[in-house]
Parts: C-alpha cells; structure tokens; sequence
C-alpha cells in the first residue's frame, strides 16, 4: 500500500530527490565515487554547491544585496547566530509558540529583548494582531509558520522595522517579499532536504555592525566570504537541497508550489470544517497554516480519537498525530506531498463519518 507521509518534520521529499541522493550515494556525478567521500572541493562538488545557491537565489527572487549561506547546527543554532550578529541594543521578538519562545531565549543572552505580543494565552492558536512595535528596534523577529500549532502569518508584515524571520517550515511555499527582511533563516528538513543543513537568506547592509567579537563559525560573514565552504559543510543534504530545489524549478517554481498548496490545504480545512466528528485548532482562516494543518476531535467525541487515528494509519497515512503539546492531530502537507495523500486523509474522514 502507498504510504502517504504527514510527518512534521523530517518529512517528505519529492521522490526526485531521495531517487538522485541515493544514485548519488553511489555513484556521484559520473566519478564512481559516492558524493560522501569525495572532497567537497572537488570540481564535481563545487559545482553542486553553486549550483544550488544560484537556484536558491533564482527560485526566491533573492534580490541584490542579499546572500544565501548553508551552514550546519539547524535552526536551533541559526536562534543564536541571528541575534549574535544582529542585535546590537535591543530586539523585539513575537511568541508564537515554542520555537518563537526558544529563538527570544537566545536573543536575551545577547541584549535587551522586548516581547511585543504573544499568543500563549490560548495555546498559541492565533497570530496576535494590532501589537505596538517600538521603532528603535535593531528588529523584529517572528516565526512564520508555526509547525507545532498550525498557524502561519502568510504576508510579509509592514511594521516600520527590519524582520527577521524563522521560515524553517514554511520556505519555498508562498513567494515572499525579501527586500523586507534583514535575514531569514531555517532548517532544511522541512521543505528542501534532510536534517543537518539550515539555510540563511542574510542582507549584507546588516552585517558588521557588532561591536562584539563574532566567533568565526557564527559569523554571517564568514559563510559569506567562504560561499558556505569555510569549513567542510554537509554534503549529503546540500546534494539533496540541490535535487529539491531542481524539480522546483521544473514544477513551475513557488507561484505553482503555492497555488497547489493552497489547493490542498483548502481541501482539507474544509474537510475539517464540515465533518461533525472534527474540529481545526485554529479558528481564522488568516491565521491557518497551509503547510500544518492541527485539528482534534470535535466536542463529545474525543473518545473517537484512538479510532479515527487506526482508521488513518489504514489507510496508509503515516504521521498525523498530534504534537502532545495540542494533541489530536496534524497534517504537514509539505511542498513535496501530492494532493492525493491529502484525498487520502480527507476519504478518511468521510469514512469515519459515515461509519460512526
Ligand atoms: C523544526 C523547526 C525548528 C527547529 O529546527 P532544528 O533544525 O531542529 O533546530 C525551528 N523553528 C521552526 C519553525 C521549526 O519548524
């Protein structure tokens, strides 16, 4: 039976990439050597990298001024690098959940933090809105998307100060508007490769700043200047981002990736919204994820749950379940899931509707 993958994160990937990574695991452009123990100053792997810079760049509209770095340490090490070379006073931070709250402790080790709103009241399932910015600010960071909780502020906020952004989950969905952003950063194991890699989108007017002696590992700059090669980067995962990043590319680029997201998402929020045995977790639609999508039984029935979870894993939908911080369910229907892994779901549901 076809699995159809709902996990959050590792998560899917285009068939593309896994096929190529693994031929390459192999035998690795041609030089019967596997891309893991060839030197990635070879010619072969040079090519690989710039390649996937320039694609990375091409695909995102990357504007002048602007450079994208890979670096290893995942997002969580991209929550200290960002205030390490850009806070020089004060930052402001928006909580949307525990990723947000994480990237905010990071930043308190580097200056004065100023949260200026937070969601947590109602279990992080809104966008706070209609917050003050204070204008001195050196930024404002937020998370776009919300992988835990299901939430996503799908526009590029105009708040009168620089953003940086957390875009691990939501990279490569929706066109964004970088020329708004100091930097924007994330893992890559959610959209575009495996786990080990996290990309930064940096504006270079913002760097050099500091005051403060930068470690060279944690200095934008020296990826920069090292195009991501200062030391020996993951090989592996860039080889795959490369993959990913191609068959993007050949499958109409992000204005169709969003599209069909938007397509699948929509299929399934309106499942949710319809089934009277289910319930989304986030109530606006402004606010909803279409890359997350959380949702728990519906009042009198959460004893259904345990059922409705055998009836999905059934039906070969691997991963739906909960964060235990929301629990019920959530679906990540990622770039690289096919909207009939979401039919799947959503043919789940109507089951279960129908047999209950
Ligand atoms: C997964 C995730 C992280 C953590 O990424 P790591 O690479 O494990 O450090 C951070 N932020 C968001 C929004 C995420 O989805």
């Amino acid at each position: 039976m076809k699995k159809h993958n709902f996990s959050a994160g590792p998560s899917i990937l285009p068939e593309f990439t896994i096929k190529n990574t693994a031929e390459a695991v192999i035998n690795f452009a041609g030089t019967g050597l596997s891309v893991m123990e060839v030197s990635h100053r070879s010619k072969e792997f040079i090519a690989v990298m710039d390649q996937a810079l320039a694609l990375f760049k091409e695909l995102l509209d990357v504007p002048a001024g602007y450079q994208v770095v890979f670096v290893g340490g995942g997002a969580s090490l991209q929550f200290c690098m960002a205030p390490y070379n850009l806070l020089k006073t004060k930052a402001g931070y928006l909580n949307t959940g525990v990723w947000a709250t994480k990237a905010q402790k990071e930043a308190k080790l580097f200056g004065e933090v100023i949260e200026v709103a937070s969601s947590k009241d109602k279990n992080y399932n809104y966008i706070p809105k209609g917050f003050a910015v204070p204008s001195d600010l050196d930024y404002l960071h937020i998370t776009s998307n919300n992988t835990i909780y299901g939430t996503e502020i799908k526009t590029d906020l105009d708040l009168g100060v620089r953003l940086v952004a957390d875009m691990s989950s939501d990279i490569f969905s929706r066109p964004i508007d970088i020329s708004k952003y100091d930097l924007i950063y994330g893992g890559a194991q959610k959209n575009l490769a495996p786990a080990g890699l996290a990309f930064a989108i940096v504006k270079e007017d913002a760097l050099g700043k500091m005051d403060r002696a930068i470690p060279s590992m944690l200095d934008y700059r020296t990826h920069v200047t090292g195009e991501s090669m200062f030391n020996t980067p993951p090989v592996l995962p860039i080889y795959s981002a490369l993959q990913t990043l191609i068959w993007l590319k050949d499958n109409g680029g992000i204005k169709a990736m969003n599209k069909k997201n938007i397509e699948k998402a929509t299929l399934l929020y309106d499942e949710i919204d319809s089934n009277k045995f289910f319930k989304a977790t986030v109530e606006s639609a402004e606010d909803r994820s279409i890359m997350n999508v959380c949702f728990v039984m519906n009042d009198g029935y959460e004893e259904l749950e345990k059922d409705f979870m055998a009836l999905a894993v059934a039906k070969g939908c691997e991963g739906v379940k909960g964060h235990r911080s929301v629990g019920g369910f959530r679906a990540s229907i990622y770039n690289a899931l096919p909207k009939e892994s979401v039919q799947a779901l959503v043919d789940a549901m109507k089951e279960f509707a129908t047999k209950h």
